[in-house]
């Protein structure tokens, strides 16, 4: 479950809600029966029918969720892997005389050979692109089962018949209630692991999820899979209870079904698919018997209503009367407006820090080379944005680069940290050839990064932003087990307190004031270990307020944590009060580099910046 509040009366509520949909799916049957009791016209068989077929939805649209709510990947191929399912019971058990049971077992491989295979090339390309291929890949299966006559049985579908054991429907609701029972427990401890935290942070930002060292395609790749793997299951149940399988279960149209259940129930939550489940079905049941004519006018209709009254679904509504009340309660007293943390980030031992400043230049003279770039060019098309630059970062310092607008400076980053891969030139980071290497890899060998515009993961608490680049860091992200927010909880909320946000620790991310968002993105770099940090234009769009206090942060922790700092910046006056080391680029290349001293008084570096800067700005 994305944990969004504190254990709170919403989460409460919620977890009520979970108890009650257990307790509801064990007495459907007992219920059934008293109603046919009750109702001679009622049929409990049917009831525990339609029971059956919400459970297998519930159990289909949950797997399509881990893709759509925690991964953010919208794909037209789920069902395709729901009819693989369904027709892997059924072939084997016409074909083979393969027990059905033995065929259910059999579904999840299948459908994961399948999902693996054609997750392939459907992660050739990222979001609509994606979608699109995923459309491809649908339509391809389908015609594949429906052409395929002599084997799948065409548009006559393939039928089976259930064991004895499992003729009796109420045997078979309980059974089925079993194995989708198990199967969601398998992805609830998926989604709270740290493999779930880095589908999340994929989900909120894929390229600060890259930047933190998560291998984004393989991790998506990886969920598809483990999606197909659960809709596989749910498609061989299918076929349990309808004891026959059709081609159009794999037609396109047919993701709907969990896409519409998902944004009934909520995306958000782990179980909101399951309740929007049965609330399809129902509903399903009901507009067909009344209206059988106005089914999917009606249906529209309400799942719209539904989306836009409660946009999180309907097992948001907790959180949402949560709240309100709360909403209610705080009017009464006046509100306190949230102050930023400045003050925080002033408690620091000045000491200390001079001490080690000294040492740390010191150092930096004789110190060795950290990041050494050698003939870096980047072209786009005819645009030479980066041209032959080479330049050399020591261990220590603060190197600032300078330059006009459009000098190549945002560019050379990206070929610093894999975002863009270069023309032609090389970079060695720390005595490895980094050149061209992807921005999960770079990241890995210690390379921190603030962009130009903030990039952190908004709706994660700020302490879940840290904790996560933390299990990146470690490599952790790959276990499919343990919890991810109790990981390294002291240490993020350490590090949370070092950059003066202790106290916004369980705030999401993006409800912050631009300075701390700023401040995050540097506490995620320290959280990743990072030797070197890239910081690209870290006060821009900043107050002056904002500025001194977000450099005052940067000044003390490069200070107190030996860090070497490579950044650009158009404010002189930040440059000058940070910089050992400057570079100055001018149209993609290096124009000269010194110190602050030399810089100040170079006649080129001076003729670059007229027009652009005041004079006496720039000198003395
Ligand atoms: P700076 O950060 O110094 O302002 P940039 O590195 O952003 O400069 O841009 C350098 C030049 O490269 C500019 O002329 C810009 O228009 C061009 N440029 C940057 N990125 C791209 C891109 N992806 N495709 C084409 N041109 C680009
Ligand atoms: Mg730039």
């Amino acid at each position: 479950m994305t944990r969004l509040l504190p254990r709170s009366r919403g989460d409460r509520l919620r977890w009520g809600l979970v108890l009650v949909l257990f307790v509801f799916v064990a007495v459907i049957p007992p219920l059934a029966g008293l109603y046919e009791n009750l109702n001679p016209d009622a049929s409990a068989r049917f009831q525990i029918f339609l029971g059956t077929s919400a459970l297998v939805l519930a159990l289909w649209a949950i797997s399509y969720n881990l893709m759509l709510g925690y991964t953010g990947m919208v794909s037209f191929a789920h069902a395709a892997y729901y009819g693989v399912g369904a027709y892997t019971v059924a072939l084997l058990f016409k074909r083979y005389n393969v027990p059905v049971i033995v065929g259910l077992a059999a579904a999840p491989f299948v459908a994961a050979v399948v999902g693996l295979i054609t997750g392939l090339v459907a992660q050739r390309a990222v979001r609509l692109y994606f979608s699109l291929l995923t459309l491809a890949i649908s339509q391809l299966l389908f015609s594949l089962v429906y052409q395929s006559y002599d084997i799948t049985g065409g548009d006559n579908g393939a039928s089976i018949t259930l064991p004895d054991q499992l003729t009796d429907y109420t045997t078979l609701y309980y059974f089925t209630a079993v194995v989708v029972g198990v199967c969601l427990l398998l992805m609830f401890i998926l989604v709270r692991s740290p493999l779930g935290a880095a589908l999340l942070s994929i989900r909120e930002n894929r390229q600060r999820a890259s930047a933190i060292g998560i291998n984004v395609k393989v991790y998506e790749l990886a969920v598809y899979t483990i999606a197909s793997v659960f809709a596989g299951v749910a498609g061989g149940l299918f076929i349990f209870y309808q004891q026959q399988a059709y081609p159009e279960m794999l037609y396109w149209t047919a993701n709907a079904q969990p896409v519409v259940v998902s944004l009934m129930g909520g995306t958000n939550t782990f179980l909101g698919p399951a309740i929007g489940a049965f609330i399809y079905v129902v509903l399903e049941n009901a507009i067909s018997k009344h209206f059988p004519y106005q089914f999917d006018i009606i249906l529209g209709a309400i799942v719209l209503g539904v989306v836009l009254a409660v946009p999180g679904g309907v097992s948001d509504l907790p959180t949402v009367f949560a709240r309100l009340r709360e909403r209610f309660h705080r009017a009464e007293e006046a509100e306190a407006p949230v102050e930023s943390a400045g003050e925080a980030i002033r408690m620091f031992d000045v000491r200390k820090a001079l001490a080690s400043e000294a040492i740390q230049a010191e150092e930096v003279h004789s110190g060795k080379t950290l990041l050494s770039i050698e003939h870096l060019s980047k072209r786009f098309g005819g645009l030479r944005a980066v041209e032959d630059v080479s330049l050399e970062v020591k261990q220590g310092d603060r190197h600032a680069i300078i330059g006009p607008n459009g000098a190549g400076k945002s560019t050379l980053f990206n070929l610093l940290t894999g975002q863009l891969k270069p023309t032609s030139g090389k970079v060695i980071f720390d005595g490895r050839d980094i050149t061209g290497k992807p921005p999960h890899v770079i990241a890995r060998t210690g390379i921190g990064r603030a962009f130009q515009i903030t990039t952190i993961f908004p709706k994660l608490t700020v302490r879940q932003n840290l904790q996560y680049a933390m299990l990146a860091h470690g490599g952790y992200t790959v276990r499919p087990f343990g919890f991810a927010n109790r990981m390294f909880r002291a240490e993020a909320q350490e590090l949370a307190e070092a950059v003066g946000l202790g106290a916004w620790a369980d705030l999401p991310a993006g409800q912050l004031s631009h300075g701390d968002q700023r401040a995050i993105e540097i506490a995620i770099s320290l959280a990743l270990g990072s030797k070197l940090v890239l910081l690209d234009e870290p006060t821009a769009g900043m107050s002056s307020y904002e500025t001194d206090k977000a450099m005052e942060l940067v000044r003390r922790l490069a200070t107190e944590r030996h860090l070497t700092l490579l950044f650009c910046e158009h404010d002189m006056s930040v440059v000058f009060s940070t910089a050992r080391t400057v570079t100055v680029m001018h149209q993609g290349r290096v124009l000269t580099a010194g110190t602050p001293e030399q810089i100040r008084h170079n006649p080129d570096v001076q003729k670059v910046y007229l027009g652009e800067l005041e004079q006496e700005e720039l000198g003395a």
